[in-house]
C-alpha cells in the first residue's frame, strides 16, 4: 500500500466509501488478531549487487486469519491505518523484530541489519522515537542492526518535524531508508536536509527496466542522485537475472526481490544467517 498524503488516512474521511459490513468485519478481526497470535514476521533476504552475499533483510507483516487464511498487507494495511490499529501493531512489529534480532544474536548467527515498515501514523506520533529506543532497549539490540523505512509522504509532510526526527534517529545510531522511492510527489531537494541513509527504487521502475528505455533511465537518475548523497541505493521486486545485470550496470548496491528469495518464516530466515 502507498502512504502517498493524497491518499493517506489524513484525507480519508472526505473520499471514503461507506464502510461495508466485509470492512467491518475484517477490522474486529484484525482488532482481535494481535491479542490471538495471528500476526507473524516474515524475513525477506537484500543481497549485495556485488556478489549475492546476504547483507540485510526486511521483516513483512503476515496475517493469518482462522477461517479466511493470509490476508496480504495491502488489504489489512489500510484497514489498520483507517482505524488507528497500526499504532499497537506498529510497536508489535518494532517489539517482535527487536526480540527476533537478540534471539539470533544469542543464537550466535551471523547478524545482519533487519528493516521494518514505519506507518506515517506511528511516525508523527511525538513518542516515536522513543518507542524505538525502548524497543531497542528493552531486547538489548545494538542500534545498527535495526533499519526503518519510511516513505516520501512520511517526511514531506512536516519537513521540520521530520528533520528532527531523523536526526534523533540517527543520534540512536540505527538507519533509515526511503521506501518506494520514485513514487512520491515531493520534490528531491529535500533529501540532502535529511539524516538518511538508503532509497529503494520503487518495484514499478524495476519490474519495466529491461522493457523500455524510460525507467532504466529514472533508475539511472535515482541512483547518480543517491549516490552523490552518499546514500545506499537498493532496488526491489528484483525477479530475474537480467533485471540483476541491468540493475548492477546502472550501479545499484544491493538487490532484494523473488530472484533472491521471497519472505521467509524466521526460522527459514535463519538458515541464512549461518553461524557468526
Ligand atoms: P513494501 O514495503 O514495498 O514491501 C515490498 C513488497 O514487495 C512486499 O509485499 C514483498 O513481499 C513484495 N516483493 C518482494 N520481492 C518481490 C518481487 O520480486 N516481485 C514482486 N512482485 N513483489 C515482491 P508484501 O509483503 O505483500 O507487503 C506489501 C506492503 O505492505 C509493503 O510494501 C508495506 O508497504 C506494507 N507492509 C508490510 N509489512 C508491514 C509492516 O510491518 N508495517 C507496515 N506499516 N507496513 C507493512
Ligand atoms: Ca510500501
Ligand atoms: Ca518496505
Ligand atoms: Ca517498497
Amino acid at each position: 500500500a502507498k502512504e502517498d498524503g493524497r491518499n493517506g488516512i489524513e484525507f480519508f474521511a472526505d473520499g471514503m466509501a461507506a464502510p461495508t459490513s466485509e470492512r467491518l468485519s475484517l477490522e474486529h478481526a484484525l482488532r482481535r488478531a494481535l491479542e490471538r497470535g495471528e500476526l507473524a514476521l516474515h524475513y525477506q533476504p537484500v543481497v549485495s549487487a556485488v556478489d549475492g552475499q546476504l547483507i540485510a533483510a526486511e521483516a513483512l507483516l503476515r496475517w493469518t486469519h482462522p477461517e479466511l487464511g493470509n490476508i496480504p498487507p495491502d488489504r489489512f494495511i489500510p484497514l489498520a491505518e483507517e482505524s488507528g490499529l497500526i499504532l499497537p501493531i506498529g510497536n508489535w512489529v518494532l517489539d517482535t523484530l527487536c526480540q527476533q534480532l537478540a534471539a539470533w544474536q544469542a543464537e550466535g548467527r551471523h547478524m545482519v541489519p533487519v528493516a521494518a515498515n514505519i506507518s506515517p501514523l506511528q511516525f508523527r506520533r511525538a513518542d516515536f522515537v522513543a518507542s524505538v529506543a525502548e524497543a531497542l532497549r528493552r531486547h538489548d539490540v545494538p542500534p545498527g542492526l535495526l533499519t526503518l523505512e519510511l516513505t516520501e509522504s512520511m517526511v514531506m509532510r512536516d519537513v521540520e518535524r521530520a528533520a528532527r526526527q531523523l536526526d534523533e534517529l540517527k543520534a540512536l545510531g540505527l538507519s533509515v531508508a526511503i521506501d518506494d522511492f520514485g513514487t512520491g510527489y515531493s520534490s528531491l531537494a529535500y533529501l540532502k536536509r535529511f539524516a538518511l541513509d538508503k532509497l529503494k527504487v520503487d518495484q514499478s521502475f524495476v519490474r519495466e527496466i529491461n522493457t523500455g528505455p524510460e525507467d532504466r533511465a529514472i533508475v539511472a537518475a535515482i541512483v547518480g542522485l543517491g549516490h552523490n548523497l552518499g546514500l545506499e541505493l537498493v532496488a526491489e521486486g528484483v525477479e530475474t537475472g537480467e533485471m540483476v545485470n541491468t540493475l548492477r550496470e546502472l550501479g545499484c548496491d544491493s538487490l532484494q526481490g523473488w530472484h533472491y528469495g521471497k519472505a521467509e518464516p524466521a526460522a527459514q530466515f535463519a538458515d541464512r544467517l549461518g553461524r557468526a
